[in-house]
Order: structure tokens, then C-alpha cells, then sequence
């Protein structure tokens, strides 16, 4: 944790309503500005599985974590970040999930039994503290910029709402890697899971909207609803028409202008995400000129005759 740059450091101290009042606004259909970057890429390439709801009403995704089909990704952290969740464990386990979840992955366990399938539940529930540890672990092993394809910061992990679990084989074939698509249960995870309300999270390909590598046993609840509504689009990204939640690629959308006060020392990026150079660190109670663009929770300042990118949770 003592090595995460300031704006992390500076996190637990974000004020919610700013977060409430950026959010819709970076939440918004994005102007396509290049072909690249044309909205189509996020309608589902089959013509056959147009999204039930048209674009221009798609409503914001879902922030509050107590909802089961909250947005969770690198551009939309949890709010709170150390939010924790009700949980319950698994029997024959100790891994705990979310009630919601734990009900649901109960029926999914006992379908998959009757069709000889044994599912071995590797991980549910993680804390703030137990990701913050496990990134740290992955950035000693292979460095930051590869530990950060396959491992969450901390407030921004799918774990911390208890409604993501990984699954394996009781043999551990193919365990958290890219073959485990091609086992037994792989293959009947990505057939049967959306019926109990589960989908594949990662899904391979998609890495640049995602911002994770494929991951064929990470699987999140959604609800059956919702689970059953999103065949045919590709990530749960694609389903709320936000922007690519791998920020290597800027995607933008509505225009903000006017200036703000940093509330945070902050630093000036050269693209919205902490994997971008920084720039310079902006003081905290400095004024900012708001630059036209936002990206997730992004927003492109002028200070000091630099432009670059910025949180706008720490702008008030
Ligand atoms: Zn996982």
C-alpha cells in the first residue's frame, strides 16, 4: 500500500458527492471523434443481438456497490474504496461471497454436479488490504505495467464486492491460465454460467475495453436478468456503452470547461490512467482549467501552460 502513488494514498479521503456529481458526466454516450474510436465499436458485431436498449437513453451504469450489477473497472473505482460487502461463506470452503452471489453459485454448483462437472471455487470475496497485497506480490514477480494486466488496484477489483469468483479444475489443469477455457470446466462455465446469472468478465480479445488479459475463470454475478440480456455483447464495458476501461487508448466523451480546485495533491498525466507518465504534480487548492474531455472518471486540465490528464474525484 506504502507504495502506491499519491493520488492512490490520497483516495480514502475522496469526497463522495464530487465522485456522485463527475460521475454522469463521464458516464456519457462518448462523441465519436475518430474512426477508431467511433461508438459502433461498442455495439455487439452481430447483427442478430442489437442492444435492448438504444444508446441514446442507455442510463448511467450503476455506481452504488450494493447493486449486484454495479460497474466495477480500472475507470470506475469502488465508492467507497474500502467498501465492504455482507458476506457469506461456502461451505466446504473459504471463500466467502456476497448472499446474492453465494445463492446463485449454489444453484450454478448443483447444476454443473448433475452434469458430472466438479467445480473447484478458488477465490470470491477480497478485501482493500488483501488486493493491495496481491498487487504488490504480482508487481515484485513480473512489474507493474504487466501486474496491473492481470491484478486490480485495490477499490478497483471485482472481488472487493463479493459478487466475482475464479473457478478451476479439482485437478488445477490449466489453473489461471489462458488453457483453463479448454477444460472440463472451463468449457461448461462458459456455456451454462449466464443461466445462474454469472459471465465471463474478461473475455479474451477484449483487454483494450476490459483493461484485463483473458481470464476464462473469472466470472461475475450480474443477476440472471441482466446475465441473460447481455448475450451478444462482449464485456459488461460494451453492455453500459462507457468508455474502454484500458486507458492506453484515450477514449473521450462530453466536453467539461471551466476551472476547479485541486482538493488533493494531484498528479498531471499524459493520459487518464496511473500507468501514464506523469507530468508534473499539481498542488492540492491549485486552479485548473478544465481542457473539453473526460474519460471515466479522467478529465483533461490545463495548469501552468501543461495540459494532461487528471482524477476528477480530487476537483471541486
Ligand atoms: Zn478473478
Amino acid at each position: 500500500m506504502s507504495k502506491r502513488p499519491n493520488i492512490w494514498a490520497a483516495v480514502t479521503a475522496a469526497s463522495f458527492s464530487l465522485a456522485l456529481v463527475t460521475a454522469p458526466m463521464a458516464t456519457a454516450s462518448p462523441a465519436p471523434s475518430t474512426a477508431q474510436n467511433s461508438v459502433n465499436q461498442l455495439l455487439p458485431s452481430s447483427s442478430s443481438h442489437l442492444p435492448l436498449i438504444p444508446l441514446a437513453s442507455k442510463p448511467a451504469p450503476p455506481r452504488d456497490p450494493e447493486k449486484i450489477n454495479v460497474l466495477v473497472n480500472k475507470v470506475y473505482p469502488l465508492v467507497p474504496r474500502k467498501y465492504t460487502p455482507k458476506l457469506r461463506t461456502i461451505s466446504g470452503t473459504d471463500v466467502r461471497l456476497r448472499p446474492e452471489a453465494a445463492a446463485a453459485y449454489k444453484k450454478l454448483l448443483a447444476a454443473a454436479r448433475k452434469d458430472g462437472v466438479r467445480i473447484r471455487l478458488t477465490s470470491g470475496y477480497r478485501s482493500y488490504s488483501v488486493q493491495a497485497g496481491l498487487l504488490e506480490k504480482y508487481t515484485r514477480a513480473y512489474g507493474l505495467d504487466y501486474a496491473l494486466r492481470i491484478a486490480a488496484r485495490p477499490g478497483t477489483s471485482e472481488h472487493q464486492t463479493g459478487l466475482a469468483i475464479d473457478v478451476g479444475n479439482p485437478s488445477r489443469a490449466c489453473a489461471l491460465r489462458d488453457c483453463f477455457a479448454t477444460t472440463k470446466v472451463g468449457r461448461w462455465m462458459a456455456k451454462k454460467a449466464p443461466k445462474y446469472g454469472f459471465i465471463l468478465r474478461y473475455p479474451e480479445g477484449q483487454e483494450s475495453v476490459t483493461g484485463y488479459k483473458y481470464e476464462p475463470w473469472h466470472f461475475r454475478f450480474v443477476g440472471v436478468t441482466q446475465a441473460k440480456s447481455m448475450a451478444g455483447f462482449k464485456s459488461l464495458e460494451h453492455y453500459y456503452g462507457v468508455s474502454k476501461a484500458s486507458t492506453k487508448t484515450p477514449k473521450t466523451s462530453k466536453s467539461a470547461q471551466g476551472t476547479k480546485i485541486t482538493t488533493a495533491n494531484l498528479n498531471l498525466r499524459t493520459g487518464p490512467s496511473t500507468s501514464e507518465s506523469i507530468i508534473k504534480t499539481v498542488k492540492k487548492g491549485s486552479k485548473v482549467q478544465l481542457a473539453g474531455k473526460s474519460s471515466g472518471v479522467w478529465i483533461k486540465v490545463k495548469h501552468g501552460g501543461k495540459t494532461g490528464w487528471m482524477s476528477s474525484e480530487y476537483l471541486r
